[in-house]
């Protein structure tokens, strides 16, 4: 059984599918691991780490995939790459399946079988394989920590002899996997904490970080299914941007996180509520993948507007990629063993698993995951799936998470100081950085794609919806609820009886 590690090779990618601690686990179930020279060097993982922890260093990607029953990856490989690998390899990755029919047909003609990580039920015994959370979970973290940076103030409050400095007040809007990370990270900071979500079931988590829930009384719960948000109606949204206009203005550092399963992501944030707050105001949109929660959001950039800047940065993840290889390779780790019969020391896959059929997208020549078999036979195997099919399917788009907004932002490598339209009239939005990779990878499956795209087409309704799992996980077991801000004095504040009730006040 040979397991191979590739060097990632798409939108800068920082992050590795294999550390030394898994390599050292897989070779313990009896595999030979290849990893391509370089492989880890941007998660700060040497080749010899690697050759410590027993695998073999390839000077090529065709050296360490050749003969692979195995490959291991961040992001979708060319199925060129795959080329030397053995007859229906199985490849992990985050696989990015929709609006790419034409990849994945081409992956199928090369014999492997890829399965995409995103598309992981989110199930208990799945947890611990749930890319997703280990992901957004770090994005959450590192959105504060972006925002702080900007920020040229000091986050807690400080008494001292020269006078005493006010708590920053930093307020999260969407308090799932990413959001409740956020508003611990900001509570370890000192910051004052506020957050808002559309899921009543959000007010406990957010109060049990020690954070104040806002709400509007005219919305008492849009939870959809599966534990996930459905879309407001116009007079929610309404209600919504009153209870928000009112309260932005008072924030020093906003982050935004609020996801919808197959749509875009809302808008919640108009410019003039960006012009509402003070000079030197923080916005940071990780949304921004899926074309923002803010309206000035440039997916891929920082922009200053009127001395406010927001940051719309992709995949923030990477920004530590040696955390986030860290928990991204344990999650493969945890797949992967499933597969493995540890005393034939050999790949052993049950094709039935709800695991496997959640995830698998080609086997033995054919794209075959419910949602995208029918497409890709359409798709030629030399071209990519028309432009109009992936616009249509902006919103939890899978593996790299890439909207028709992502597509058209800038390339990472555009000019730091360039101006954008981003301020629409008035005075131009400064770009101050561009940092980030052009490509997210951090993303999520959708029920189905948008019903333009021939993947949508193809899919027939109800087919197996990863967004919607079947077990959900109690909600005070959310990657972010477990953090040790959980267990602060702050946390430790019984939750409101009826959070979704509470309406803003003026203390955050
Ligand atoms: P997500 O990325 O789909 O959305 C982020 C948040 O945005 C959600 O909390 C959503 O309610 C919120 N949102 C949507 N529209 C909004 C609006 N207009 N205003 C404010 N907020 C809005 O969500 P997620 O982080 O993937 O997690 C969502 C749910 O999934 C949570 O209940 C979480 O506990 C659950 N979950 C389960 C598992 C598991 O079972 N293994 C793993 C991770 C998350």
């Amino acid at each position: 059984m040979k397991i191979a590690v590739m060097r990632e090779r798409v939108g800068g990618e920082p992050r590795v599918a294999a550390t030394p601690e898994t390599i050292a686990k897989l070779i313990g179930f009896g595999a030979t691991v290849s990893v391509e020279k370089g492989a880890g060097e941007a998660s700060r993982i040497l080749d010899q780490f690697y050759t410590d922890a027993g695998a073999k260093v390839e000077a090529s990607a065709a050296a360490a995939v050749k003969g692979a029953d195995v490959v291991l990856a961040v992001r979708r490989p060319e199925a060129s790459a795959l080329a030397g690998a053995a007859k229906g390899a199985l490849v992990l990755a985050t696989a990015d399946p929709f609006g790419n029919e034409a990849a994945l047909a081409a992956l199928a003609k090369a014999g492997v079988s890829i399965f995409a990580m995103e598309l992981m039920p989110r199930i208990t015994r799945a947890q611990v394989m749930d890319i997703l959370s280990s992901q957004a979970n770090l994005a959450g973290y590192q959105a504060v920590i972006e925002a702080s940076m900007v920020y040229d103030r000091a986050l807690p409050m400080m008494m001292t002899a020269a006078g005493t400095v006010r708590a920053a007040k930093v307020f999260v809007m969407g308090a799932g996997v990413a959001g409740l990370q956020a508003i611990a990270t900001a509570k370890r900071l000192g910051a004052a904490v506020s957050a808002t979500d559309v899921r009543a079931a959000a007010g406990e988590q957010v109060e049990s970080l020690g954070a104040k829930f806002i709400m509007t009384e005219a919305l008492k719960d849009a939870s959809g299914t599966g534990g996930y948000a459905r879309e407001l109606t116009k007079d929610e949204q309404a209600a919504q941007a009153e209870l928000v206009s009112g309260h932005i203005a008072k924030q020093d550092i906003v982050v935004t996180t609020a996801l919808i399963p197959g749509r875009p992501a809302p808008k919640l944030i108009t410019k003039a509520m960006v012009e509402s707050m003070a000079p030197g105001s923080v916005l940071v949109d990780l949304a921004a993948e899926r074309g923002g929660n803010i309206e000035l959001t440039v997916p891929g950039q920082t922009i200053v507007h009127k001395d406010v800047t927001i940051i719309g940065l992709l995949n923030l993840q990477g920004k530590i990629a040696a955390t986030a290889s860290q928990l991204y390779s344990k999650n493969l780790l945890a797949f992967l063993e499933t597969m493995i019969d540890k005393d034939a020391k050999g790949l052993k896959v049950d094709w039935e698993d709800e695991l496997v059929k959640g995830t698998l997208l080609t086997r033995d020549g054919a794209v075959v995951h419910p949602n995208f078999a029918g497409a890709a036979d359409a798709a030629p195997a030399d071209k990519k799936a028309p432009a109009k099919a992936t616009a249509k399917a902006p919103a939890k788009t899978a593996a790299t998470g890439k909207t028709a907004a992502t597509k058209a932002a800038p390339k990472a490598e555009s000019k730091p100081t360039a101006k954008t339209g981003a301020s629409g009239k008035g005075r131009a939005a400064k770009v101050a950085t561009a940092g980030a990779v052009s490509v997210p990878a951090e993303d999520k499956p959708v029920a189905k794609p948008a019903a333009k795209s021939a993947a949508a087409k193809s899919a027939p309704a109800g087919t197996s919806a990863p967004k919607a799992p079947a077990t959900k996980k109690p909600a005070t077991k959310t990657a972010a609820a477990r953090k040790p801000a959980a267990k602060s004095t702050a946390a430790k504040k019984p939750a409101a009886k009826n959070p979704a009730a509470k309406k803003t006040d003026g203390d955050v």
